[in-house]
């Protein structure tokens, strides 16, 4: 028996149940992974009993001797994976990450332009809901009828409202981004450009997406999407903000730092630097392709008409099913994902039209071309039979079986 098992029988319970739900499902939710066994090791371990507010060599308290080397090596292992000139490893996720870019070089009240929530950016680029909309005046950029970015739009909003910070990132766009573009229209209105990597960070590391670095002042990831790192976040800048973001994220925005976690993305940075992750990548992008030309071969609308990234937006307007409907029936079947607005959606954002998926998870559990082919017919018999739970239970056994035939990292211990 565990210790959790002995002492807390029923959040032990609870977390083996889900330990069999993520071996048994196809999880296609375009901001997950599965974590190395390491990385798991390091996340859980005895790093959590410490206080470190400051950074490496400036602490506020003592016995700082081996977490100001775990950190110095997360952060010198960023920079070679990224090639980013200054790197802070402590936002405790992405959201504050953000928000600490904001507090270093923004006033209440102050400018920012970012892509639409609805089209695809995240809340913390200025959604009315978030702080970024509350505090700031948020101005955002929306995506043409094809659903594509369009630059010169963004440049003309950019031209108008004169933001001090451009960003560029989303939580679901398919396409690459052009980084040269927004670095172009930044440099046009004086703003700072950045970028927020947090779905493609993995990508970048791996080779297989252009890297902002070379354009962006400061570039904000979370650490568990793409990257397969614990969930955690990084803001990583020009030598010339070090300060600014250093200061904005403690005592700015955060106490102590989480160094289980600090531990934890050294660990996954020391994993995206090896080849086989260059392998992981180029793979999670060829079974988004993959994957893709089944749903399209079987009259899926992908917005864009595709992707070039890990994740696609399906418009299920021509489906005669709702985004929520296909995503309760797909999780019945044990396919998992979300609804998602898709650019222009007539139905609310909790109701949507369509559904966001990718493919960072099931690659890292081994699935290739073969198995895009059986998860997309897959698909398709759950949409056009939603309604009948006994199609429902019997693809859910085939997806039982298809995921034991592929054990995740971490959940060896669950395949039969
Ligand atoms: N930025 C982007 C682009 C994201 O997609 C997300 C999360 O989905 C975040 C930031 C926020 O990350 P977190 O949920 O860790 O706060």
């Amino acid at each position: 028996m565990t210790a959790l098992q002995q002492q807390d029988p029923e959040i032990f319970s609870l977390i083996q149940q889900e330990e069999v739900r993520q071996h048994n499902k196809i999880r296609l939710i375009a901001s997950e992974n599965y974590v190395s066994s390491a990385v798991l090791e390091a996340t859980g371990s005895i790093l959590t009993n410490k206080y470190s507010e400051g950074y490496p060599g400036k602490r506020y308290y003592e016995g700082q001797q081996l977490i100001d080397q775990i950190e110095s090596i997360a952060i010198d292992r960023a920079k070679a994976v990224f090639g980013a000139e200054h790197v802070n490893v402590q936002p405790y996720s992405g959201s504050p990450a953000n928000m600490a870019v904001y507090l270093a070089f923004l006033k209440p009240g102050d400018t920012i332009l970012g892509m639409a929530l609805p089209h695809g950016g995240h809340l913390t680029h200025g959604s009315k809901v978030s702080i970024s909309g509350k505090y700031f005046n948020a101005v955002s950029y929306a995506l043409n009828e094809e659903g594509i970015l369009d630059y010169e739009e963004i440049r003309n909003k950019a031209l108008e409202c004169k933001p001090k910070i451009l960003i560029a990132g989303h939580s679901a766009y398919p396409r690459i981004l052009d980084f040269a573009k927004f670095r172009e229209i930044a440099d046009e209105v004086g703003a700072l450009l950045m970028v927020d990597m947090a779905h493609f960070a993995g990508l970048v590391a791996g080779g297989v997406h252009p890297s902002p670095f070379p354009y962006a002042d400061v570039v904000t990831t979370t650490t568990h999407k793409s990257l397969r790192g614990p969930r955690g976040a990084m803001i990583m800048c020009k030598a010339e903000y070090a300060k600014a973001i250093d200061k904005a994220v403690f005592p700015g925005m955060q106490g102590g730092p989480h160094d289980s976690t600090t531990a934890a993305i050294a660990v996954a940075l020391k994993e995206a630097s090896t080849d086989s992750f260059k392998k992981y990548t180029a793979q999670v992008v060829e079974n988004a392709a993959s994957l893709a030309d089944v749903l399209i071969e079987k009259g899926f609308n992908l917005v864009t008409g595709g992707t070039e990234n890990h994740l696609m937006l399906i418009d299920l307007s021509n489906k005669n099913i709702t985004g929520k409907q296909a995503a309760k029936a797909l999780d019945a079947a044990g396919i998992v994902l979300n609804c998602n607005s898709v650019p222009f959606d007539k139905r609310k954002p909790f109701d949507p039209s369509g559904i966001r998926l990718g493919t960072c998870a099931i690659t890292s559990r081994g699935f290739a071309k073969a198995e895009m082919v059986i998860l997309g017919n897959m698909m398709d018999r759950v949409v056009n039979n939603f309604e009948d739970s006994a199609v429902l239970a019997e693809i859910a056994q085939e997806v039982q079986a298809l995921c034991d035939k592929f054990p995740a990292p971490g959940l060896e211990h669950i395949a039969k």
